[in-house]
Formats: structure tokens, C-alpha cells, sequence
């Protein structure tokens, strides 16, 4: 089976998925409907009611109410009719999409072990195959969109990305997308380091600009995310950069569907949610007739230690705030960093002159929502405080995260190498 085939088998998969999404949540909507209507009908009597009883000057207002009821009783009937036409249509296109993808399918079908009969194991048999041919995964793309927090494992997944695309003569479909959250919510330089990794290898880098970052989201909803509510990723960096992407793809000018796929640096040991990743998948919530969207992480199975390594033995740069043994270059306070990565914060931004834990500690007070259900950024404070008194000022010297992982001569090495290519 050809690439192009896999990517309409798969784009056919997309369509009876979103289908059948699309037909689970017509029910729902339709009852809803029905009580809508239901209670819009109580008004109605209820006015009607009103209006019998009422004599003289009243009967004129009641009247008017009524009028008004019959109306909002009149829209909301249509609306549930239409609520109700819905399951109907949804119905019939759920069952049409997937009689077109086993149709699709069928010929396929045989030489695999899924057998065809699921359209979970279709996609994942295709999607398997297809992350393991990169170099025809990236020719077949219209974009890939590399998106690149600026930190370590978006370094070592665009050094690798730019690798295979030079091998397959796709430099130019590389477009480098980065989510700028801003000064109340990351580390200072972090765009411009993201930049600098890009134009290292000549690509167009693209900045969404998430005005008033993590702060400004917890002051608008009166409360921090968490991890079973990560509004923080979606609304400041994946729904900004998709809207990049829609218009990537218009300027493209394509009559089919465009290929995008999205490249994610995350790692399977960075917790058992990313573990449970596939290394491709299709992005169902904004492919549509204009574009497959599939998400690629390319460095999936990529340890911690060998990111350093690909680091050191390349000579790319990193944060400096990695120096500092912060193990992640998220934002600053990241809902879903540790207690004692979160001191670390704390301490670096005092070491570094930054505003931000007074800032996130007043918001707190102020909004009356802890940081964490467990504790609050300000007994982070607190204890980073404590930390501070014992053991003096943090401080560090370059090239300590190598030194950390890799020892003193890889950490040597490296800083000849940056001081070389300065
Ligand atoms: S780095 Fe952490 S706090 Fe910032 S957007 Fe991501 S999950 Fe949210």
C-alpha cells in the first residue's frame, strides 16, 4: 500500500470517527431540547392561567406575557425539531462513513493482523506503519508544523526533524511554531531562544502570542488549571496554534485536502499519561474536509539521558534556566511541576531578580484559590524561603545540566563547541 492510500484510509477512519462523535452527541442535544421545550410549554400554561384570572388592567400585561411565552415556546419547538432531524441525519452519515471506510478497506484488509474489523485497529495498524517510514511521512506532508517550547526536548526533536527532512528534500515544508506565553509566565529569552533554534538551521519561525499567559487565564477564571483541567494548554498554546495552522494551510491555495502534521517533542518517560502515547495519531478534533491533522512525537522513546547527549554531541543550545537544574523549561510555576521543582522556581527567580512569585502569590490571595489542592504557591514561597536561609543564594555556572548528566569533560566539550560556533 502506497503513502498517499494509507493517509486516505486514514483521512476515511477521521470521517467515521468524527461521524460517529457527531451521532453520540445528537441524542444528548435533542433531550435536551425536549426539556427546553418542555419547560417553555409550563410557561405557557402558566400564562395562560395568569390571564384567565386576571381582570381590569392586569389582563393587558398578562396578555403581552403570554404572547411572549407562545413565542419563546414557538422557538424552542423548532429548535428540538431540529435537534430531532439531527439524530436522524447524524445517524445515517455515522452509518454511511463507516461502510465507506470498510468499503476502503476491505482490499487491504487481508494481509494484516487486525483483519480489518475494527476501525481502531485500522488506524493504528496504518498510523504504526506509517511512524515507522519518516522520511516518506515528511514528503507526504503539505506542513509540518514543529512545535517548539524553546526547551530541550523540542531542540533535540527539531535537530532531528531537520535531519530527516534534508534527507527527504522537505526543508522547506518545516514551519517552527512557538507558543509565546509571555514574562508573567515564562522564563526571560525563552522566545528568543526558540528563534535562535530555528534560524540555526535557516526554517520560518512563527510566535503565537497568548497575551497575559498563565496569569492572565487564572485572574479572567478565578482559579489555576490543574491536571485533569489543563485549560492552560489548550486555550494559551494548542487552540492559538491551530488557528496559525488554518491559516497556514488556506495560504498553501491546495484544491485537496492539505497534510499537516504537527510535531510534538514528548517523551514517554516523562509520566504514564505520555507513556500511553502513540507515536502517530490522528488529530480528529481539527482535521477536517480542508486538512488531516495527525500529531507526530518523533522522540517519543527518547531518554532524558540521551536528549543531553544529542545535546552535548550537537552543540545545540539550551536555556540557561536548565543550568539552574530546573528540569523543565515549562512556565515558571507550572500547575503540574513538583513541590520541590516549584521552590527551585522560587529560589531562581529571586536569584534573577524576577517579580513573579509575589505577583502568583498575590493573585492567589486575591482570587482565594490555591495553586495546588495539596498546597499553596505561597507555602512554596514559604519553604523556598526556608531553603534559601540554610543554603545561601541559588547559583550555578554553565554548562551544569551537562555537567549534571553527562560529567565534567562532556560539559567542557560542549561550552568549546557553543564558544566555537559564536
Ligand atoms: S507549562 Fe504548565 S502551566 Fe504552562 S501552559 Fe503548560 S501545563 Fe500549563
Amino acid at each position: 500500500m502506497n503513502i498517499a492510500t494509507r493517509l486516505h484510509l486514514l483521512d476515511a477512519v477521521r470521517r467515521s470517527t468524527q461521524a460517529d462523535s457527531a451521532r453520540a452527541a445528537a441524542p444528548r442535544a435533542a433531550a435536551r431540547a425536549r426539556k427546553v421545550v418542555a419547560a417553555a410549554l409550563g410557561e405557557v400554561r402558566r400564562c395562560e392561567q395568569q390571564l384567565a384570572a386576571a381582570r381590569g388592567q392586569e389582563r393587558l400585561a398578562a396578555a403581552e406575557e403570554l404572547v411572549t411565552a407562545r413565542n419563546a415556546y414557538a422557538a424552542q419547538a423548532r429548535r428540538e425539531r431540529d435537534a430531532r432531524a439531527a439524530v436522524r441525519r447524524t445517524f445515517t452519515a455515522a452509518r454511511a462513513a463507516n461502510r465507506t471506510l470498510a468499503a476502503q478497506y476491505a482490499p487491504y484488509a487481508r494481509s494484516r493482523d487486525t483483519g480489518g474489523r475494527r476501525r481502531s485497529a485500522v488506524a493504528a495498524s496504518l498510523l504504526d506503519e506509517l511512524a515507522a517510514m519518516p522520511l516518506d511521512l515528511i514528503r507526504a506532508a503539505d506542513v509540518l508544523a514543529v512545535h517548539s517550547s524553546g526547551g530541550k526536548d523540542s531542540v533535540v526533536m527539531l535537530h532531528r526533524l531537520v535531519a530527516w527532512a534534508e534527507k527527504a528534500g522537505c526543508k522547506h515544508k518545516i514551519v517552527v511554531v512557538h507558543c509565546d506565553l509571555g514574562d508573567t509566565s515564562e522564563w526571560p529569552g525563552v522566545r528568543e531562544l526558540a528563534q535562535r533554534q530555528a534560524e540555526r538551521y535557516g526554517l520560518r519561525f512563527v510566535a503565537v502570542d497568548s497575551t497575559g499567559g498563565l496569569l492572565g487565564l487564572v485572574e479572567k477564571r478565578g482559579m489555576f488549571p490543574d491536571a485533569a483541567r489543563r485549560l492552560c494548554t489548550s486555550s494559551l498554546k494548542r487552540d492559538k496554534a491551530n488557528v496559525l495552522l488554518t491559516a497556514i494551510v488556506a495560504a498553501l491555495g491546495l484544491t485537496r485536502q492539505a497534510i499537516v502534521i504537527n510535531c510534538l517533542g514528548l517523551r514517554a518517560d516523562e509520566s504514564p499519561a505520555r507513556s500511553r502515547k502513540a507515536p502517530l495519531s490522528v488529530d480528529t478534533r481539527t482535521s477536517n474536509s480542508k486538512k488531516l491533522v495527525l500529531a507526530w512525537h518523533p522522540i517519543l522513546q527518547t531518554t532524558e539521558a540521551e536528549v543531553w547527549q544529542e545535546i552535548a554531541g550537537s552543540g545545540l543550545e539550551y536555556h540557561p534556566a536548565y543550568d539552574a537544574l530546573m528540569p523543565r523549561l515549562s512556565c515558571v510555576f507550572c500547575v503540574l511541576a513538583g513541590f520541590n521543582v516549584l521552590v527551585r522556581a522560587v529560589r531562581l527567580c529571586w536569584a534573577l531578580d524576577l517579580p513573579l512569585p509575589e505577583q502568583y502569590t498575590d493573585l492567589e490571595a486575591r482570587i482565594g484559590h490555591r495553586f495546588k489542592e495539596q498546597y499553596s504557591l505561597a507555602d512554596v514561597v514559604a519553604e523556598a524561603a526556608r531553603v534559601q536561609a540554610e543554603e545561601g543564594p541559588l547559583t550555578w555556572r554553565p554548562g551544569d545540566a551537562i555537567r549534571d548528566q553527562l560529567g565534567e569533560s562532556a560539559a567542557a566539550d560542549y561550552l568549546d563547541r557553543i564558544a566555537l560556533a559564536a
